[in-house]
This record gives C-alpha cells, sequence and structure tokens, in this order.
C-alpha cells in the first residue's frame, strides 16, 4: 500500500495470522526501564505489538537516526513513540526534550492521557499544548511537549516554549501534518527552530504517493539510506467488516440513518459527513426525532470541542457526528461501528475533479476495529456517483465491500411502513451477526 519506497534503510515486518496483534516478545525483552515496564502493565499491556517489538530497537539505537514508521490503525503506534521518548529522556534535566505534534486537539488530548499513564511512575512531566480561545499563551513546562502544530509554533516563536534542548520531533499522523498546507508549513517551521542534531520520527497507516516530497522536504539532508523506513504489513483478515447499504434518495438515506440509530447504540459509532453544515444538519434532525447524538467538527469552540468527546468517552452520548477532523487517531475501544454517510472525497489535482480519498476512508474505518477487536463499517449509497466512488475504493484496497442485502421479497403486499420495518430488522440482525462473529 505504500507508496514510500528504496532509497531508505528498509525494514518490512509481516503481520501474520497466527499472532496478528501481539509480538512473541515480552517488554522486558525490549530492555525497558523498569518504571516504564510498571507503567505498561498498569495499562495491561503484557506484550508488545508488532510495530512497537520492531520500532523500539530502531528508534533507541545510537546515534539515533530518524524513523518513517507505518503500521495499520488500532496497532499501537501511539505507545511505540511514547515508550521512546520516555527512554530516552534524562529526568534529571527539566527542560523540553521531545516534542510530538498531532493534527488535532482531540487527538493530542488522547496521546497525553496515554503518555501519562505509561509515565505514570516515571519523574517525566507533560505538557499539553493545544488553542485555548479564553486563556494566554503562558510559558510551557514539560519534558515533554504535545501538541498541534500551529499552538507549538506559536509559543516557540513567542518565547514561551523553549526548544533548544529538543531530541526528539515526533509526526503523528504525518501525512496528513505534512500535507495540509497550514499544518505543513507549520511543521516544517517547528523542525528548522529545534536543534539541527533533534531525530525526526513519523508515524502514520498511510503515506500517499504525493506525500514523498514533502516528507523529503522535511527530513532535510539527512542522507537517505541512513533514514529507516519500517512497514509493519497486514497480511491477516482485517476485523473490520466493510458494508454498503442503497438508499433510494437524500430523503431515505437520511430516514435510513435516523432508524439505524437502535443498531448504532449497540455500542458505540462514529457517523462520518464530509462538511460542517451536513453535521449540523443531520445532528439536529436526529435530535429532533428524539435521539442523543453529540457533534464534532472544527467550527465548534474549544470548550464545545472537548464537551462533545467527553460525553462520548463517558457514554453520555453513544452516537456521534463528524468531519474528518476525527477521522485520525482517535481510539475509543467500543465504538464498534462507522457510519460513511458521505463518502469521503477529495478533489484531484490538477484536474480538480472530485475523486474517492481513499486514506481518508482507511482512516475513518479505522475508527472501529481497534487492536483486532471487531468492527463494523456501513457506507451508505445513494447515488450513482457514490456508486463509482465506493467502487474505486474497493478497487483500491481490493477488499470486500459487501451489500446489506435488503430483501424485497415476500414483501408484495405489504405497506411501506411494514416494509421499511422489515428492512432494519434485515440490517440489524445481519450486523449483530457480525459483531458476533456468527
Ligand atoms: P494506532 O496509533 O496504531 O492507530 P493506538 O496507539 O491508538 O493505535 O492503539 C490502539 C489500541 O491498542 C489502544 O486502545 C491501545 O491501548 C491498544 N494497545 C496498544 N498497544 C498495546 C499492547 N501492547 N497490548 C495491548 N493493547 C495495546
Ligand atoms: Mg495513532
Amino acid at each position: 500500500m505504500s507508496t514510500l519506497n528504496a532509497g531508505y534503510d528498509v525494514h518490512v515486518i509481516q503481520q501474520d495470522q497466527s499472532s496478528p496483534y501481539h509480538s512473541i516478545m515480552s517488554f522486558e525483552e525490549l530492555n525497558l526501564h523498569e518504571d516504564i515496564l510498571k507503567g505498561l502493565y498498569s495499562k495491561k499491556f503484557d506484550r508488545p505489538s508488532k510495530i512497537q517489538e520492531h520500532a523500539l530497537p530502531l528508534l533507541l539505537k545510537n546515534p539515533p537516526q530518524h524513523l518513517i514508521g507505518q503500521a495499520q490503525s488500532g496497532t499501537g503506534k501511539t505507545a511505540a513513540f511514547c515508550l521512546a521518548i520516555l527512554s530516552r529522556l534524562n529526568f534529571d534535566d527539566p527542560d523540553c526534550q521531545a516534542i510530538i505534534l498531532s493534527p488535532t486537539r482531540e487527538l493530542t488530548q488522547q496521546t497525553v492521557d496515554v503518555m501519562k499513564e505509561l509515565a505514570r511512575y516515571t519523574k517525566a512531566t507533560i505538557a499539553p499544548v493545544v488553542y485555548q480561545s479564553d486563556r494566554c499563551y503562558s510559558r510551557v513546562d514539560g519534558q515533554i511537549v504535545i501538541g498541534t502544530p500551529g499552538t507549538v509554533g506559536r509559543l516557540i516563536k513567542i518565547r514561551q516554549l523553549n526548544v533548544a534542548k529538543v531530541r526528539m520531533l515526533i509526526l503523528d499522523e504525518a501525512d496528513s501534518m505534512l500535507d495540509m498546507q497550514n499544518l505543513g508549513q507549520m511543521s516544517v517551521q517547528i523542525k528548522r527552530l529545534i536543534p539541527n542534531a533533534a531525530q525526526l520520527v513519523l508515524f502514520s497507516a498511510t503515506y500517499p504517493a504525493r506525500f514523498k516530497r514533502y516528507i523529503e522536504q522535511f527530513l532535510g539532508n539527512a542522507p537517505r539510506n541512513e533514514i529507516r523506513l519500517l512497514k509493519v504489513e497486514e497480511l491477516s483478515i482485517r476485523t473490520i467488516r466493510q458494508f454498503y447499504i442503497d438508499c433510494e434518495d437524500e430523503e431515505d438515506r437520511f430516514s435510513l440513518l435516523s432508524d439505524l440509530y437502535k443498531v448504532m447504540t449497540i455500542s458505540k459509532s462514529i457517523i462520518f459527513v464530509h462538511a460542517r453544515e451536513v453535521a449540523d444538519k443531520i445532528t439536529a434532525r436526529l435530535i429532533g426525532a428524539g435521539h442523543y447524538v453529540s457533534l464534532l467538527h472544527g467550527g465548534l469552540s474549544p470548550d464545545e470541542r472537548d464537551k462533545c468527546m467527553d460525553d462520548f468517552r463517558s457514554t453520555r452520548t453513544k452516537v456521534l457526528v463528524a468531519t474528518n477532523v476525527l477521522a485520525r487517531g482517535i481510539d475509543i475501544y467500543d465504538v464498534n461501528m462507522v457510519v460513511n454517510y458521505d463518502l469521503p472525497t477529495t478533489l484531484s489535482s490538477p484536474e480538480r475533479k472530485k475523486v474517492a480519498d481513499h486514506e481518508v476512508y482507511l482512516h475513518r474505518i479505522g475508527r472501529t476495529g481497534r487492536f483486532g477487536r471487531r468492527g463494523v463499517a456501513i457506507n451508505f449509497v445513494h447515488s450513482l456517483e457514490a456508486y463509482e466512488i465506493l467502487r474505486t475504493i474497493q478497487n483500491h484496497y481490493m477488499c470486500d465491500i459487501l451489500k446489506i442485502s435488503t430483501d424485497w421479497t415476500n414483501l408484495e403486499g405489504k405497506t411501506e411502513n411494514e416494509k421499511k420495518e422489515t428492512r432494519l430488522d434485515n440490517i440489524e440482525a445481519f450486523i449483530k451477526k457480525t459483531l458476533k462473529g456468527v
């Protein structure tokens, strides 16, 4: 899947079917400090995942080398880089020594939480850095800074964050961080402000072709054969089952979504749409229909965004309507369904034609099926265009996206409402069966 190729010091690891998520190694064998091991065990991580097993030795070798890491979503990339940072930290020096950049405040907060747990038995200090509308930029004190590029960059420039001793810079969701205009520019600027010798580490599940020139630009002058590229390739069947449902038209699409509420709340679900306005509109309609849902997009205030995530994580709401702002990195263990109300699209270059966004598709559905758990992704198809986009995605990943058959036989003579109910019963039974793995 990766399009990054030769030139780098390439390590390809295959994740086989017999032990898809855990390695046969133990964390002790990775020579981690006792205090770090305690943090791992308190998180109930008893064995490393493949990416952790292979990334850690590469990240900890001396002299430090840059690393580009690629592994599927939900396979434990966060702990891989958090453990590397903790292992390299000089606990006696209070200054900032490592920076993790991530694309959104929600992912930043999550990474802060993971880092805090892993660092619980160490003396590491951790400083979250995200935009706060009502607070001024006060001095950042922490050995490990975790934040979004805009805010981190600003703090460095106004000298509220001293980066003179930074030895590691991590870009989580690296392709989105270098590709998107603003995030990309800010990430490159931050890299220029930290010491030249800092180790640069990129992690993502996807590295599309257009990403290559950004990576080269970001990594700068380091000889390519000294840059490590670590890929964990998944051979096993993914635990996310993908389906699509035909909707007759726009109205049918919404009414199906509303009807699916019961199924979506078996556990937790995220509904993805392409634009803020659509998110606002369908949230209002779902609430109008008597459902409890949360809404998250980039047009909300920081406090609203934080409250939405709190509600969803703490199960005050079980259904979340979101734009692509939430497509990456978010890890909520009981999300077992992702609905693509809109299929992800982007504009091709240079033609500026609407085409399937393969990477966003993979990241969106990757919000379920975390670390080997079961998950279902349902794509709504309400137009010929949507159908074609779905086909392109299927061909791109060479995967099966099965139609949930809404069997219309034996429905003759039934009323519209009865037909609707039968369709829903079918879908419900089907999804429950899939989640149980029957
Ligand atoms: P990624 O960044 O690769 O998408 P995350 O780092 O968010 O994935 O991890 C996905 C899930 O797997 C998280 O819930 C995390 O707690 C869990 N996890 C990570 N490593 C391990 C491990 N070694 N053992 C058990 N669970 C793990
Ligand atoms: Mg991640």
